[in-house]
């Protein structure tokens, strides 16, 4: 794949999670202290899920569910960022870059801002990019998720560059 023939490439990642008693709060690879946290086969962080597919859409890999299946017992409870870690080797070897990613995360509690600087530290290093090529948002779903079934979702855009 050239530039020339491929040139920039960009992706979008979506993903939601519930939140259930009884499970961690892990958010771009950062625990977060929360009574609640995401209900998954790994360790359920919806940021670095939506990051995933959009890094894998931008390359035209296909999508999360292909390569970690929650199905395969070997991603039971595991950290996320070992998905941004096989994504990113699979962009090299597409001859890929990443030349930013933006994410928004839609969460009600706890309020995700002093935890802004250190997820996107850790997503950066998963990725193995500069931090200034990664950001993250937090917003609260200003009260359409239902306090009743709490729940998580996180968007990410990708943008790639062929080497
Ligand atoms: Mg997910």
């Amino acid at each position: 794949m050239s530039k020339e023939q491929y040139g920039l490439r960009c992706g979008i990642g979506y993903d939601t999670h519930r939140l259930v008693e009884g499970r961690k709060l892990v958010l771009g690879g950062i625990e977060i202290p929360s009574p609640l946290g995401l209900l998954g086969h790994s360790d359920g962080d919806v940021l670095t899920h939506a990051i995933a597919d959009a890094l894998l859409g931008a390359s035209g890999l296909g999508d999360i569910g292909h390569y970690f299946p929650d199905s395969d017992p070997q991603w039971k409870d595991t950290s996320s960022l070992k998905f941004l870690d096989t994504i990113r080797h699979l962009l090299a070897e597409t001859g890929l870059s990443i030349l930013n990613v933006d994410s928004v995360v839609v969460l009600d509690q706890p309020r995700l801002a002093p935890y802004i600087p250190q997820i996107k530290e850790s997503l950066a290093a998963a990725l193995a990019v500069e931090l200034g090529q990664v950001n993250v948002k937090a917003k609260t779903s200003e009260g359409l998720f239902p306090s009743s079934s709490p729940m998580a979702a996180a968007h990410a855009v990708a943008l790639l560059v062929a080497n």
